[in-house]
């Protein structure tokens, strides 16, 4: 490995899951940087919902492992056989870690990559067996590795939170005409930023639903022209300032069953309904029956994972711009199981980031 003057010691403090439900923060050795790979020296990185998941899933993960999936940080160190990026440069580090060879890497949408099987995601560092982020240092793909001059705490949550966002919006771009209507349900991490993207790429009105006072004023500061609770009135308000068409495309960062008989409710004939958070919700549509009828023709559900390494490009790009920034609260990284805590009480508007 061919590296930077000042060389990482031997071991390095990091916050990982040990078992199910059991986040402890240990000393571990700092990685060594394989073929193909570089070690990042982690500035920061972001706490997403996504790792109370993980963390309290039943299914067994390979542990020991280190979390966190939204990364940004410095080269330290270089693997052989890696076209040189600088030691010292800054960047994020994209989340699917694909193949880079099937016919959906090739056709630039990794976040599909055949690899990974029918139903799992690609492998993605601190959710899918390989340590992440949420330590002093990182090994990564080279091929991960996207730098940016953005200051790390505003970067990492770009990495997922954006990234996700804006694809899940950028793949609905044709249903969201002047005169339509988006609904961003749940303005945490994920939706906070999704408003603003919408702000930013469409001319639709967006209405934001959360279940919490704080997030929706969240909402309207970022720009969503109608912010309503989650509440029985939800869906009638909704169908109420669309005139009783239903809103262009749903959104749904949450994706409890709640949200998404909100979203089979409230989704217009020929709608897009996104479904992004990973609640365990289930739509529920029929071809005739109850729910059926209220399923309007032609609308669609996707489930939507993560984004392209274009679609980070982009996000990058709209932050860089000024279009979208994270509200972010930062904690040292020591502190990382007192902040998932806070998280999972609903404490954090927009986003945690741990700096090490
Ligand atoms: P978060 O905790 O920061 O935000 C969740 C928000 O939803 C909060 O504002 C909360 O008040 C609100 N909420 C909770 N229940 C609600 C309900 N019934 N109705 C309306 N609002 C409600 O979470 P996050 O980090 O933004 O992640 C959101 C979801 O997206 C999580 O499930 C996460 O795992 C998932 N996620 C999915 C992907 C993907 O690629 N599909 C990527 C990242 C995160
Ligand atoms: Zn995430």
């Amino acid at each position: 490995m061919t590296g930077g003057s000042a060389a990482p010691g031997p071991t390095m403090r990091a916050l990982q899951i040990t078992g199910p439900g059991r986040l402890e923060w240990r000393e571990v050795p700092v990685p060594a940087p394989a073929v193909g790979q570089l070690l990042v020296r982690v500035a920061a990185a972001g706490v997403c919902h996504s790792d109370l998941h993980v963390l309290h899933a039943d299914r067994q993960r390979p542990a020991p492992m280190t979390l966190g999936h939204e990364i940004a940080g410095t080269v330290a160190a270089a693997g052989d056989a890696v076209s040189p990026i600088p030691v010292g440069t800054a960047g994020v580090v994209y989340l699917c870690w694909s193949c880079g060879s099937c016919r959906e890497c090739t056709a630039g949408r990794q976040n599909l990559c055949l690899a990974a099987g029918r139903s799992a995601m690609p492998p993605c560092p601190g959710l899918m067996g390989h340590d992440g982020g949420m330590a002093e240092y990182v090994a990564v793909p080279a091929s991960a590795f996207v730098p940016t001059d953005i200051a790390p705490v505003q970067a990492a949550p770009l990495a997922d939170a954006a990234l996700t966002s804006y694809h899940a919006i950028n793949g609905t771009r044709e249903h969201l005409r002047p005169g339509g209507t988006a609904v961003v349900i749940g303005v945490g991490g994920l939706g906070h930023i999704a408003v603003q993207i919408l702000r930013a790429v469409s001319p639709a009105r967006v209405v934001a639903v959360d279940l919490a006072q704080d997030k929706l004023d969240t909402a309207t500061r970022l720009g969503a022209d109608v912010a309503l609770a989650a509440d029985d009135t939800a869906a009638e308000t909704i169908l109420r300032l669309t005139g009783g068409r239903g809103a262009d495309a749903v959104f749904d960062f949450v994706g409890v069953d709640a949200t998404a008989q909100l979203a089979v409710r409230t989704v217009a004939p020929g709608g897009a309904y996104r479904m992004v958070g990973l609640g365990g919700g289930a739509p529920g549509i029929a071809a005739d029956g109850a729910l059926g009828d209220a399923w309007p023709w032609g609308a669609s559900i996707r489930k939507s994972y993560a984004g392209t390494r274009n679609d980070l490009v982009d996000s990058l790009a709209l932050a860089a711009s000024g279009a979208i920034r994270a509200d972010i609260e930062t904690f040292p990284l020591a502190e990382g199981p007192a902040v998932f805590a806070r998280l999972e009480r609903g404490e954090i508007l927009g986003r945690a980031v741990l700096i090490p």
